[in-house]
């Protein structure tokens, strides 16, 4: 009868085990924040407003992206206003250069500020030419004009690529990463200090994956001769794959929800 007993609590714990565990679709947690995020989107245009022209629809479609990446903490974002520039002389951006002079001449205060152009050129060498964001992280930034600046090529403008950028913002690294933090380890031993400091999401060497759901060729780290099993499917992956339910996973979830609640925690 005990035997019997405890093979049900047996079966109670592991479901409720599995119900925790994370979810690809928006990872979870068990924190709700419930904060709503305020966006203001400026569309930088040429003189003819012909090339790459960006509508309000496509910026809703993708702040409802946004809506549902971030149900898992009860995280919304809104969008407050939407202008047009015609004529302007900056449509391309070049990061470092004119970004400055943009977020003085247009920028609400304390609200996440999408500037859109038709060409954004960074000089660092393997940055993404679709957009680029301040990084985020626990210590609040000076006042400056460009703390709340997200720079967006209109051309390559999706979804995915605000979920991206907004990943930074709220302080998330690329699954790659090597340089800031060093080399994360496949067998996960380092996870918590190299690499992207989150530790369900594997280690990355950024290779290719011929839109397929595992890297082609296969990698081998050279260090612990195990295979890498990147995370293809995650937002701050470079991998490409239309068959992904792109995600955050929930150790991004938590350092982000972490960083909104301090480094980002003066926003509206
Ligand atoms: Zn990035």
């Amino acid at each position: 009868m005990s035997k019997f007993i405890s093979l049900i609590f047996l079966i109670l714990f592991t479901t409720k085990i599995s119900c925790a565990q994370y979810n690809e679709n928006f990872g979870s947690t068990d924190e709700c924040y419930g904060k709503t995020f305020s966006i203001a989107a400026w569309v930088l245009t040429d003189t003819t407003n012909s090339i790459a022209p960006l509508d309000l629809s496509q910026v809703l479609v993708a702040i409802d992206s946004l809506n549902q990446k971030f149900k898992g903490i009860c995280v919304n974002f809104r969008l407050c206003s939407f202008d047009t520039l015609p004529n302007h002389r900056q449509d391309t951006i070049e990061k470092g250069l004119h970004d400055e002079e943009i977020a003085a001449l247009y920028r609400k205060k304390n609200m996440i500020n999408l500037y859109f152009a038709t060409e954004i050129v960074n000089p660092q060498p393997g940055a993404n030419p679709a957009g680029y964001a301040p990084m985020g992280s626990t210590t609040i930034p000076s006042d400056d004009n460009q703390r709340d600046a997200i720079f967006l090529k209109k051309s390559a403008f999706t979804p995915s690529v605000l979920l991206h950028e907004i990943g930074h913002y709220f302080g998330l690294y690329h699954t790659f990463e090597t340089v800031a933090n060093g080399e994360e380890l496949p067998d996960g031993s380092n996870c918590a200090t190299a690499g992207d400091l989150v530790c369900d999401t594997q280690a990355d060497p950024n290779g290719e994956n011929n839109g397929d759901c595992n890297l082609d060729p296969q990698i081998k780290d050279p260090t612990t001769n195990l295979m890498f099993e990147p995370p293809v499917c995650n937002i701050m992956s470079y991998y490409d794959n239309q068959f992904c339910n792109y995600h955050f996973s929930r150790g991004q979830l938590d350092r982000m929800l972490s960083i909104m609640k301090t480094g980002r925690s003066y926003l509206w």
